[in-house]
């Protein structure tokens, strides 16, 4: 029995696919650039940053960080041609609610010591000042020049979770 989640992926897909006509897009991303933002369910990267179908890659994870993301930056600057990067992370963001040894405390007390244990090392990447970890993501790229293609242009962006509306913040 599908899950009610599962079942609307279903039903969402069969409306979505449907009237479908974008079948034959190129791999590479259209305006050849790449978002790193984060995986905030308020975020609705392709409406509120204006992406079409096609356009851009689209890296998310908790936080929107350029360190997790990188693996994903690479194959898109080196293999597919991207050669822009916006790192746009927001306000409001649960990275800036908890510190390593809050979450590392947290695992041990659902999963027990063993876990603990495993996940010890793992760095989570919290950061206490949104605007200065985007600053702290683009010296990363700028300092990690393997990642990037030398002349890709970056930038840096706050997105409002409130008002929708992103600003430019480096
Ligand atoms: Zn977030």
């Amino acid at each position: 029995m599908a899950s009610p989640i599962q079942q609307n992926l279903e039903k969402k897909n069969a409306e979505y696919s449907a009237d479908f006509s974008k079948g034959d897009l190129p791999l590479p991303p259209g305006k050849h650039y790449l978002v790193v933002t984060c995986m905030d369910a308020r975020i609705d990267p392709c409406a509120a940053f204006g992406i079409d179908l096609g356009d851009a890659h689209v890296i998310r994870n908790a936080g929107g960080c350029v360190r997790d993301a990188l693996r994903s930056v690479v194959i898109s600057q080196q293999l597919l041609g991207t050669r822009e990067i916006l790192v746009v992370k927001h306000t409001d963001c649960g990275m800036l609610t908890f510190t390593n040894d809050d979450i590392r405390a947290k695992v041990k007390e659902n999963l027990g010591a063993a876990a603990a244990v495993e996940l010890a090392t793992l760095d989570y990447l919290p950061f206490p000042d949104v605007e200065q970890a985007v600053r702290d993501d683009l010296s990363f790229l700028k300092e990690h020049t393997a990642a990037t293609r030398g002349d890709t242009v970056v930038s840096g962006w706050v997105y409002d979770v409130k008002t929708g509306k992103v600003k430019s913040v480096a």
